[in-house]
């Protein structure tokens, strides 16, 4: 694709406004709430990467859940619209197309460090020699804790059993190749490869199915974080053949803070009744749990892995939000966001190429919506250009050491937000002359 932004600020603006103009999906942006500047103007998000905008019709959603409970109490369960007890089946087939799974394999429940938990009580069986964790070296800190622990609980010591592959000298991106070297090598030692969809730092997109045939290959599990994909890069889990995924709602899905997460278990292992599993009530079979019988027949399915009586106010915004996605089309909003990403890109290379490093990949398949920029004056200048920034009405953020992120996202960001940012981080280096 080849991509004319201009030259000067006016002609970007003028190309941004002809493509916002062009935009099928533009309609989308007036559905959002975007926090407010103190003029009342609507601030330059570009933080859905961390938390998703509320989506007006999460409103109503959420109320009649509290409807439900005001007039049904108990009976809400059972009766209404949308009766509890069924409420999860109704975010199962709209997760299932995002991920690309079968609505058979996909929970909603928990939170994301949570289901990582519950999955590695699956999916991390050391034995012996195989007891090994291979991750990356920045990985989301949760993760690594979690990973950590997981490995004390088997009476192993983390620095044995945790190895991150970090990058080459001088690079900050990690290749698949590294992951097939390590495991050519030491592939016995490994008994799970626990890798993310989307780096949160740098905003690197991997190719799970090579990480996931290399990790089969070697003859260990496989696990992805997606906390990044979900809503952001099409993926394709069960053709994957990774063993378990997980990720969280708030981010690209705009399911609100500490929304419920979610859960992908391949299909080969519903009906493994060797597998250990941490269980509880809803992971009972639904039509023999409420005979409460001392022993557990587990539902089909991934359903075996819920526990516990879903936070039905924590999915009402995921439902309206799935709506929307399902409205916009997963495979229209990834052509915006490659146009969006990659437009942006061009303009910050042409206009600040100077000043700013983008440390994200350059080829559309290996990047989602985030850029990761860096200041080439070092840290401090960055996070200088970071607060002047937030006072400029402009929310984006920061990831030490040295990272400022920007997502523009497809369903709410248009191209006009982009040259206002251009503009506006222009403006200030020079100033600084
Ligand atoms: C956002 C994020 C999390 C957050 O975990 P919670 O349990 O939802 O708080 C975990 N891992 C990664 C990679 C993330 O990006």
């Amino acid at each position: 694709m080849s991509i004319n932004v201009g030259t000067t600020m006016a002609d970007l603006l003028a190309d941004a406004r002809t493509r916002d103009k062009a935009d099928p999906l533009a309609h989308f942006r007036s559905g959002f709430h975007f926090p407010k500047q103190v003029d009342g103007s609507d601030k330059l998000y570009f933080t859905g990467n961390s938390l998703g905008l509320q989506h007006e019709s999460v409103d109503a959603a959420v109320a009649e859940v509290m409807e439900s409970w005001r007039v049904r109490a108990v009976e809400g369960h059972f009766r209404g619209d949308r009766p509890w007890m069924n409420y999860h089946e109704l975010l199962r087939g709209g997760q299932a197309e995002l991920l690309g799974a079968k609505p058979s394999e996909i929970i909603t429940a928990n939170t994301l460090s949570v289901n990582l938990h519950l999955a590695m009580v699956s999916f991390y069986r050391p034995s012996g020699k195989r007891c090994r964790v291979l991750m990356e070296r920045n990985a989301f800190p949760s993760d690594r804790y979690a990973v950590e622990s997981q490995i004390r609980l088997h009476g192993l010591d983390p620095s044995d059993c945790l190895v991150e592959l970090a990058p080459v000298a001088g690079q900050r991106l990690i290749e698949e190749s590294q992951i097939e070297e390590y495991l050519a090598e030491q592939g016995d030692t490994v008994a799970l490869v626990l890798w993310p969809g989307v780096q949160y730092a740098t905003g690197q997109v991997f190719d799970l199915p090579r990480i996931a045939a290399a990790s089969q290959g070697a003859g260990a599990c496989t696990g992805f974080d997606l906390a990044h994909s979900a809503g952001n890069v099409p993926v394709a889990l069960h053709d994957s053949g990774c063993d378990f995924a997980i990720w969280c709602t708030y981010k690209y899905l705009n399911a609100g803070p500490g929304s419920v997460g979610g859960m992908f278990i391949h299909e080969r292992h519903h009906s493994n009744t060797g597998l250990p599993r941490l269980q509880g009530w809803y992971g009972n079979n639904l039509a023999s749990r409420f005979r409460m019988a001392p022993d557990f027949d587990p539902a089909k399915g991934a359903d075996a892995w819920v526990i516990s009586n879903p936070p039905i106010l924590a999915m009402a915004p995921l439902l309206a939000s799935l709506k929307v996605f399902s409205a916009a089309g997963m495979p229209q909003l990834r052509k915006k966001s490659i146009q969006l990403s990659g437009w942006l890109a061009t303009a910050i290379e042409q206009h600040l190429g100077q000043h700013l490093e983008i440390i994200t990949p350059g080829q559309p398949e290996r990047r989602g919506c985030q850029l990761s920029l860096r200041v080439k004056a070092g840290r401090e200048k960055g996070r200088e250009l970071f607060e002047y920034l937030e006072q400029s009405g402009v929310v984006p953020d920061w990831r030490e050491p040295d990272v400022i992120r920007v997502a523009p996202v497809p369903l709410y960001n248009s191209f006009e937000d982009g040259t206002r940012l251009v503009q506006l981080i222009r403006d200030w280096f020079d100033q600084q002359k």
